[in-house]
């Protein structure tokens, strides 16, 4: 599975959660299997694993952020996962009371619509009640290792 899936390119976010707004209530932790899922309303998805601490930390507070990382946030992709302790590279804004992370090429603010149960993992649907972008390089992950992807333009191809 983890070889084949492993195939399939995605972007790498953190998702964060806050009790309140100080930084002492944050959980966040590092995500690619997040997507978008509806324009009208506006939902994403993020799945979780049922172990991992921020499982039960999305289900306490009913919100969630996801920060889209830039290519040169690699550190902060494997400090929210265990993989680095690198406490230095993290600081947060604020958004809808929920904490995003500075320097990140996208910032969504979301509350849970829905959860469902889906094996090993929980599918959190949140609907989208902030957005903010900026462009940049961005970070890939693709067969266990991170890219960092230059984009030359930003036009529509369907424009
Ligand atoms: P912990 O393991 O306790 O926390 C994660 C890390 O974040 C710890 O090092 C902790 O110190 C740090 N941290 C937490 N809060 C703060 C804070 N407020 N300030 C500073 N540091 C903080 N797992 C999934 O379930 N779904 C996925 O889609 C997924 N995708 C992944 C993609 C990649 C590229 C990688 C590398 C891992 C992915 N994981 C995914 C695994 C997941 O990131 C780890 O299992 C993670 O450790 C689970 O976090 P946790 O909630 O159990 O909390
Ligand atoms: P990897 O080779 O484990 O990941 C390749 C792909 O396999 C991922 O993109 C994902 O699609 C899938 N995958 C991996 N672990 C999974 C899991 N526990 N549940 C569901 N799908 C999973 O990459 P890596 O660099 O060895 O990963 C580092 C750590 O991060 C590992 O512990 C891995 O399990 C974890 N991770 C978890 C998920 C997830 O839970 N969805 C996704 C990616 C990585």
């Amino acid at each position: 599975m983890r070889k084949a899936l492993g195939r399939f390119a995605s972007g790498v976010t953190i998702v964060t959660t806050a009790g309140a707004e100080d930084a002492e209530s944050v959980h966040g932790m590092t995500a690619n299997a997040f997507t978008s899922v509806s324009l009208d309303p506006p939902l994403v998805l993020v799945s979780i694993a049922t172990k991992a601490k921020m499982d039960s930390r999305i289900r306490a507070t009913g919100k969630y952020g996801v920060s889209i990382l830039a290519g040169d946030q690699e550190p902060l992709s494997l400090h929210f996962a265990g993989a680095l302790h690198a406490p230095e590279t993290v600081r947060f804004v604020w958004r809808n009371g929920l904490p995003l992370l500075e320097g990140s090429l996208v910032h969504l603010a979301c509350t849970v619509e829905a959860s469902y149960p889906a094996g090993d993992h929980s599918l959190h649907v949140g609907r989208v009640g902030h957005l903010w972008y900026d462009d940049g390089h961005l970070l890939v992950f693709y067969t266990g290792s991170f890219r960092s992807l230059q984009v030359a333009g930003h036009d529509d191809p369907w424009g």
